[in-house]
């Protein structure tokens, strides 16, 4: 079966060039929905939107009737689009000058107030223009209520009634709050940028029997690449030898793995099950276009918290009902009361108008997850999605996997054993053929103890068993290396032992051949790690592992975790996940599993948070994971959390804080207490702390 099926291509992410108004986002991905895009996705702080590639014509055309502003752009023409920003500073710049000579002519004003009102009028319409232009958009659209509307509404008619101050200023401030809130995303995303940028993709290159690892930007079309067990594919290809499964989800979104063999076409972006491939490239890396479009991060980052979809749709109906209650309070009274004049209630509604914009919510919500996001990039942390900050901040249990996690994942060969009919030498030779094609930490130090032995053309079939050991052909015998249980799986009888260091068994052809012992060390801040999590209140800590007992309780006992698997299989890992699951009791209880390896991934993505060792991970680890540590730090898993338990009390503070101010103000405002200049602090300051509260997230 050919592994491209481009109709069921996932979500491709495009940026939204032009898209300044979080709200406006969210009209977006609405009105995307009602046209068949059911899961158009559209996040606001990364100004993109997830895809399906295949009518792009159409969903544009959507865009545009939201907000003709908003243009679909590929990742690669982005850099232009940033560079936007400084326009915007300009013009809040001429417009907060004109505002301040306005102030200072109206003063002034003996002769004739007309210079100042020249100057207010003309700063409201620098910065105001956008904001009205928006609004008349989307009356013609049918789609009235929203915050440009409340925004236009209230200052052109505090234009009409003669408060050209006052007017002025509700835009001029927007206008900053608007510029702020782009200022922080745009230093969040450089930040993530930047972190992505750590791990660069490689391809192997396989040129006359040796391999070399590059980047993929360096091979031509026409070349074979070699693509090893739990790597990711980085150029689109066709399979020359070798069969595998391959993990399509993240193009796809199926979780089933297809096969692969001879034949078949791959895609850049999906991940290498056990088995080894080579593939002759058919596209260089510019058209292996899906690999370079699905940016990590900022596709994931379309997943909302929960907290923010609320906001969206409280948005929705909130504005409308604002709206009929000015229109109330402007009418209703002049009409029924004797003697009320029609200007001060006018007045009034003006300024509940302003006070009830929810721009304060709609933008710093989003915000303040993003630069909760970018706050952890900057500390090595890559966290995929803003509602995996409410299950971090959350969690009750933490399950820890033992190689690569825990211990440094280098391994140092410190014995060889053989039995009888086979020399040492033997063994380490069979062991380094086996090894060869293998990233697993153990397997690196077999290569580097046997390394003059290693020739790629002597192994002709090649697999890997995740969490147990790895199965080659080579000069024409069966070997086997790996773990006593690889060994008694197949029923070949094992008697010698490694004890407490960790044994690499090799088998040829159905018999013992003798074993290679090789020791890892701890990483430095394990024990602290586990520590850490302890005191921030985490309940239990746990380790799986596919290692011995023996190896498994030294590192527990070392690391002082509350309990342990040891000798556990992939699926293993998932059922001892699944028991420890039930045990943290709670439906708010949180599980984290924290993991590098192939056979870490099942596990990984069925915790409630993944998280991977980005350094030594593995790249089928790092695609499932939710969150990556980049330097594999274990320690930075305490970080992570307080990360997200800061970066939700923001978020919680800022809504407190601007429902707060605002219920505050319409109380004044209805009773007539409050001026046109307080209606102002309480929208567009409240905007501005709020975001300035929210960009916190960055630099906690
Ligand atoms: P952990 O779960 O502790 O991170 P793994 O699941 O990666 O460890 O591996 C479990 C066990 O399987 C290892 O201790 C080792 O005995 C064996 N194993 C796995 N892969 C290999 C390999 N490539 N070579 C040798 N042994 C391996
Ligand atoms: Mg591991």
């Amino acid at each position: 079966m050919a592994v491209t099926d481009t109709a069921k291509l996932k979500q491709v992410k495009f940026n939204l060039e032009g898209l300044d108004c979080a709200a406006c986002a969210a009209k977006i991905e609405y009105a995307l929905h009602k046209q068949g895009f059911d899961d158009a996705a559209v996040n606001f702080a990364a100004k993109s939107v997830l895809l399906n590639p295949l009518n792009l014509g159409a969903a544009q055309a959507v865009i545009r009737e939201v907000d003709p502003q908003v243009t679909l752009i590929r990742e690669e023409n982005q850099y232009k689009a940033e560079q936007k920003i400084d326009w915007q500073l300009i013009l809040i710049g001429a417009a907060a000058f004109l505002f301040i000579a306005g102030l200072i002519l109206s003063r002034a004003a003996k002769p004739s107030p007309l210079p100042g009102s020249l100057a207010f009028m003309a700063a409201f319409l620098l910065v105001g223009a956008k904001v009205i232009r928006r609004a008349l958009h989307n009356i013609s659209r049918g789609q009235v209520f929203d915050e440009n509307f409340l925004m236009t509404v209230a200052g052109v008619g505090a234009m009409i009634i003669g408060q050209q101050p006052e007017a002025a200023s509700v835009m001029l401030f927007y206008a900053v709050g608007e510029y702020l809130e782009n200022l922080a995303v745009h230093r969040s995303r450089r930040t993530i940028k930047s972190l992505l940028a750590v791990r660069p993709d490689y391809a192997n290159l396989s040129l006359a029997g040796e391999i070399r690892r590059v980047q993929p930007e360096e091979v031509p079309v026409g070349s074979l690449i070699v693509i090893r067990p739990g790597e990711k594919v980085p150029l689109d290809g066709v399979v020359l030898e070798g069969s595998s499964f391959l993990d399509t989800s993240v193009l796809t979104g199926e979780s089933v793995p297809r096969k692969a063999e001879p034949g078949d076409v791959v895609l850049a972006g999906m991940v290498n099950g056990g088995g080894l491939l080579t593939i002759k490239v058919s596209k260089s890396f510019a058209d292996s276009s899906v690999a370079k479009i699905l940016d990590l991060v900022e596709n994931a980052a379309a997943r909302k918290a929960p907290t923010e979809q609320f906001i969206t749709r409280f948005a929705r109906y909130y504005t409308p009902a604002v709206v009929l209650t000015a229109l109330g309070i402007a009418l209703i009274p002049p009409l029924i009361m004797p003697g009320a004049a029609f200007k001060p209630w006018i007045y009034r509604a003006l300024i509940l108008l302003v006070i009830s914009c929810p721009c304060a919510l709609v933008i710093s919500v989003p915000l303040g997850y993003f630069a909760g996001i970018g706050g952890a990039s900057r500390r090595g942390i890559l966290v995929k999605g803003a509602n995996f900050f409410e299950v971090l901040a959350d969690l009750d249990t933490v399950v820890l996997d033992k190689t690569g996690t825990l211990t440094r994942g280098v391994f140092e060969v410190s014995k060889v054993e053989s039995v009888k009919g086979f020399s040492t030498e033997d063994v380490l030779k069979l062991a380094a053929l086996a090894e060869m094609h293998s990233s697993h930490p153990i397997a690196k130090a077999v290569l580097a103890a046997g390394a003059e032995y290693i020739k790629a053309e002597r192994v002709q079939e090649y697999l890997e068993i995740p969490g147990q050991g790895v199965k080659a052909v080579a000069e024409g015998k069966t070997i086997l290396a790996g773990s006593k249980g690889l060994l008694q799986g197949v029923h070949i009888p094992a008697e010698i032992t490694a004890g407490q260091e960790t044994g690499v068994y090799v088998a040829v052809d159905g018999a013992l051949a003798g074993y290679i012992a090789v020791t890892d060390r701890l990483k430095p801040d394990a024990a602290e790690a586990v520590q850490r999590l302890k005191s921030l209140g985490i309940n239990q800590v746990a380790i799986l592992s596919g290692d011995s007992e023996a190896v498994t309780a030294r590192v527990a006992r070392e690391v002082g975790v509350d309990s342990y698997y040891s000798g556990l299989l992939p699926e293993g890992k998932v059922a001892a996940l699944e028991e420890l699951q039930a045990r943290a009791g709670g439906a708010k209880a949180r599980l984290a599993f924290v993991g590098d390896g192939i056979n870490d991934a099942p596990v990984i993505s069925r915790a409630d948070v993944g998280i991977a060792m980005g350094g030594l991970g593995s790249d089928a680890a790092i695609e499932a994971a939710d969150v990556v540590i980049m330097d594999d730090l274990v320690s930075k898993l305490g970080t992570a959390v307080e990360l997200a338990r800061s970066t939700r009390r923001i978020v919680q503070q800022n809504i407190v804080f601007a429902l707060g101010i605002k219920a505050v103000f319409i109380g004044f405002g209805a009773f007539g207490l409050a001026t046109m200049w307080e209606a102002v602090f309480a929208d567009v300051g409240v905007t501005v702390l709020a975001v300035l509260n929210s960009a916190r997230a960055m630099r906690l």
